[in-house]
């Protein structure tokens, strides 16, 4: 018995001497830890060391996020001209910056995103992108408190956002070429442009709802007639009022023509809860709808 305590004593001496060691130990791995651990940035150069030091430990190191080697070299690379990326990704940005009214107001699309923006409107992408403005636009529709007084009232444009002039771009590089009134104009008289399947939905569910329908288009007064008739045959009905530019609208841009417009109908007392477009002058200004739904239109500008 007495050698085996003698034993336990040896191993439990041992164990103490481990652990003094592992202690003695500890810190220098700590350090050695910091120095070589990726230097994520001071969050606050000013905080206390103790506390960087406390939370540089409590932190689990997976919160650390490290970027694979050639995504940062991609990031801080560059000249910042993007001549470094290819003109696949080029265009996906230019589009991006359009669509976010980044851009500075541009006339034609970049030569160089011709096809991009052509494979874009003739594939399926656009088509997706419009069916989702359409459904979130619908499920706000659908949740908007109406004033049952029917003067709730829903702002439409007309071209590239009820009417589609796809088969006009087909015949024009699809916005490479600068803008053309007079060929446009022709276009616009043959009355032929097809709805976008997905805002006639949208329209007609925001009819159903109880909204005031308002079709404020930048067509001139000229067109009143071709774009009743275009309109009707694509399946656009019982709307309340079309309102076109009339010749004393025709030096505003459009930013200032709509926003003097939905100024008057408020001054009517209706109240604008929707408005739906594909340039941001539909959208912005002043008498602002409470909320606006952008459609995508990397074709073309209009400020
Ligand atoms: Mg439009």
């Amino acid at each position: 018995m007495a050698r085996h305590r003698g034993g336990g004593d040896l191993v439990h001496l041992l164990l103490m001497l481990l652990l003094a060691a592992a202690l003695l130990l500890a810190p220098a791995a700590a350090e050695t830890e910091a120095e070589v651990a990726p230097t994520a940035p001071a969050q606050g150069a000013s905080e206390e060391p103790e506390a960087a030091a406390a939370q540089q430990q409590l932190l689990p190191r997976p919160l650390v996020i490290e970027l694979p080697s050639a995504a940062a070299s991609e990031l801080g690379g560059g000249d910042g001209s993007g001549d470094e990326f290819p003109p696949e990704v080029r265009c996906a940005s230019w589009r991006l910056a359009a669509e976010a009214n980044n851009l500075e107001p541009w006339g034609a699309v970049p030569a160089e995103c011709a096809a991009h923006v052509r494979d874009y409107v003739t594939g399926t992408a656009y088509r997706s992108d419009l069916e989702l403005v359409a459904r979130e636009s619908a499920a706000y529709a659908r949740a908007a408190p109406l004033g049952g007084d029917g003067r709730d009232a829903w702002v439409f444009d007309v071209d590239e956002t009820l009417l589609s002039n796809l088969p006009y771009y087909a015949d024009h590089g699809y916005g490479l070429e600068l803008f053309d009134h007079h060929k446009f104009d022709e276009w616009v008289e043959r009355g032929e442009a097809p709805a976008i399947p997905s805002s006639l939905k949208l329209y007609k569910e925001v009819r159903e709802l109880g909204f005031k329908i308002f079709l404020l288009t930048g067509r001139s007064e000229g067109h009143q007639a071709v774009t009743v008739d275009n309109l009707k045959k694509q399946g656009f009905h019982d709307w309340d009022k079309l309102i076109l530019r009339a010749a004393a609208d025709r030096k505003k841009t459009a930013t200032t023509y709509k926003s003097e417009k939905r100024k008057e109908m408020e001054a009517e007392g209706y109240r604008i809860l929707g408005n739906s477009g594909d340039q941001w002058s539909d959208l912005l200004g002043s008498s602002m709808s409470a909320r606006s739904f952008k459609l995508p239109n990397p074709m073309y500008y209009i400020p």
